[in-house]
């Protein structure tokens, strides 16, 4: 499969020739959706210089975006600071409809942001018009939520008194995410900040500001008053500038940060400093158990999705396959069969593609070196193994992998998937639960009683039980260990942007 697959991509990018390749992936969306400047108290502002937003699967520039710097995020945030105050006395109901306008916007122009994140950061068409849902879903319900924070009124232990606790917000919440979900990672934050009454300043990755902008587009045409959201993109370069101002700012008092387990700490050490609340939502590196129980078909699927999803870029990617002996043959078998069939790499907008590119040279490289360390310590490539053209990669199925290699050590972040085969529950979980972070985990088992002991025994934050997807607005989303803190989605989202105050009415006569 491997080889035909190869041959239709070359044949798809290399041989056309540069203009042709431009002409045939061409971005084409909205004019009025595709904003290039920054976003700061309701005004486009430009920046003294720009940068180049590729697109991965072809390495062609797709549009400049201003490099904002560190006194437009000072701007900004002194602009969100302002806006606060008069955001937090809107009613509950007012946030609540306006979060619901922006979410309605977000619908009716579901297919103009998918191809924004298309053309951006290489995910297949069908993949973004999911991510559009997945994001506009969040503030729809936080659009619903806003309407349910509650305080609590508490009997007193003295007769004289009478005992409040209030929710209010925290303030001014910086925003800082990655490119691996250019639209939901943002609406994740900003619908539960904006829902609890703060304001926000955003910071999008260098590859994917343009979803960010055209979210900012739609904020306005919803009503969003000027100051409550912000973007201020910027370059790799200056990102380091402008984080510390939106980690630094003493008119700040929250970030809410998702990437990497490394950036998340230097930002972290950042925050202590006028000690900010913080939101961390950082690397995986989730084991994906098969039992000898399994419904070997069942994990199969869920190995696919779980796996394979923005070829294999997400935080929640299965990253190590734990497979049980007694289904080992069978279930490596029957996953090199579903690679063959269902993978299919190319052009994001292209209606066949099921693997875009990985973001860049650096991520093909990383997972390269993983399949190299891997073979030279005894591993067998059954599928795929080569980097191709740009920043693709050949999905690839590796057996005899041991826990000493390097891919069963890190995050991957490419479309690799390791096999170890394990003999009893305890070594698998004992494999499992080796890592520094812990964000997802699934395993496969019909045993009831397995499914309670390993759900209760895996070392993350969310579990998927015979079921590779998960995420969804209404659980939580969150880690433990170095995968970070707090919770994003449900119920409990919006409190990471609130703060408990006590009120204590003394005195009464009563
Ligand atoms: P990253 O390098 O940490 O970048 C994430 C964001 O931080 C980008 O906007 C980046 O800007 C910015 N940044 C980098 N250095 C900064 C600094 N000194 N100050 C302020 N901002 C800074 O992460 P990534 O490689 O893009 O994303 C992949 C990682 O994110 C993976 O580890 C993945 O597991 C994790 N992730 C976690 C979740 C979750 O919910 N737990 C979800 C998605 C991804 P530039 O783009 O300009 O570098």
């Amino acid at each position: 499969m491997t080889a035909a697959m190869t041959a239709t991509l070359f044949q798809r990018l290399s041989a056309a020739a540069a203009a042709a390749t431009h002409r045939r992936f061409s971005l084409d969306v909205s004019s009025q959706l595709l904003r290039t400047r920054g976003y700061v108290h309701g005004r486009w502002v430009s920046a003294p210089s720009d940068f180049p937003v590729l697109d991965p699967a072809t390495g062609m520039e797709i549009a400049r975006v201003s490099d904002c710097g560190p006194e437009d995020a000072k701007r900004a945030v002194d602009s969100a600071y302002s806006a606060f105050y008069e955001w937090k006395q809107y009613t509950a109901k007012e946030r609540s409809l306006l979060l619901r306008k922006w979410f309605n916007l977000m619908t009716q122009h579901k297919d103009n942001l998918a191809r924004l994140i298309t053309f951006e950061c290489g995910k297949p068409l069908k993949e973004s018009l999911g991510e559009i849902a997945y994001a506009a879903s969040f503030l729809e319900w936080f659009s619903e939520e806003a309407r349910r924070v509650y305080g609590d009124v508490v009997p007193p232990p003295i007769k004289d008194r009478r005992i409040l606790l209030l929710k209010q917000p925290v303030g001014v919440t910086s925003v800082i995410t990655p490119w691996n979900f250019p639209s939901a990672m943002i609406t994740r934050k900003v619908g539960a900040a904006l829902a609890a009454g703060c304001t926000a300043v955003l910071k999008p990755a260098e590859d994917t500001p343009l979803s960010a902008l055209a979210l900012a587009e739609l904020a306005e045409q919803a009503g969003i008053p000027a100051g409550v959201f912000n973007v201020v993109p910027c370059s790799r370069e200056m990102a380091a500038s402008v984080g510390r101002v939106l980690c630094t700012d003493p008119l700040v008092a929250k970030i809410s940060f998702t990437g990497s387990t490394a950036t998340g700490k230097m930002l972290l050490k950042m925050a202590a400093d006028t000690v900010k609340r913080v939101s961390m939502e950082l690397g995986g590196h989730a084991p994906f158990i098969v039992f000898d129980s399994a419904d070997v078909d069942q994990a199969v699927n869920g190995a696919m999705a779980s796996k394979f999803r923005n070829s294999g870029q997400t935080c929640v990617c299965s990253n190590r396959f734990l497979v049980q002996s007694g289904v080992y043959e069978r279930f490596v078998a029957k996953l090199g069969a579903a690679m063959d069939a269902q993978l299919r790499m190319g052009h994001g907008s292209e209606a066949d593609t099921t693997q875009g590119p990985l973001i860049n040279a650096r991520a093909a490289e990383k997972v390269g070196q993983q399949i190299d360390d891997a073979v030279s310590q005894g591993a067998k490539v059954l599928r795929g193994g080569r980097r191709l053209h740009g920043s693709f990669m050949e999905p690839t199925l590796l057996v005899d992998v041991t826990a000493d290699m390097l891919c069963v050590r890190e995050e991957t972040f490419g479309p690799l998937v390791p096999v170890i085969r394990f003999d009893t529950e305890e070594e698998a979980l004992a494999l499992a639960n080796a890592s520094n972070v812990g964000l997802a985990g699934y395993f496969y088992s019909q045993d009831i009683s397995q499914i309670w002991r390993v759900s209760e025994a895996l070392e993350v934050g969310l579990v998927g039980v015979n079921e590779g997807l998960i995420s969804t607005a209404e659980a939580t989303f969150g880690g433990v260990k170095e995968s970070g803190m707090g919770r994003e989605g449900s119920k409990y989202g919006v409190d990471e942007y609130l703060e408990v105050k006590y009120v204590c009415m003394g005195g009464l006569n009563v």
